[in-house]
């Protein structure tokens, strides 16, 4: 079954093609899924982890220009 994502919902396109991905319910799991199968891309989990999508799909270039600057790397 696949589902639609509302346009409320903040939601990065996928990193690769740049398509919206939508999510598809599984029995045991809900996979947040680019509708381009070649990419595979997607996020597995046991509720729908907008979250881990958006960290794994976001462009470093969206980083906001506020951020601190770069801190050490230890
Ligand atoms: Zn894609």
């Amino acid at each position: 079954m696949t589902i639609q994502i509302q346009p409320n919902i903040q939601c990065e396109n996928c990193i690769k093609c740049g398509r919206r991905p939508h999510i598809e319910q599984n029995k045991k799991y809900w996979a947040i899924t680019c509708p381009n199968s070649s990419c595979k891309n997607s996020v597995k989990a046991l509720i729908v982890d907008f979250d881990a999508w958006n960290r794994l799909n976001k462009k470093t270039n969206e980083i906001p220009a506020t951020t601190e600057p770069l801190k050490r790397i230890a």
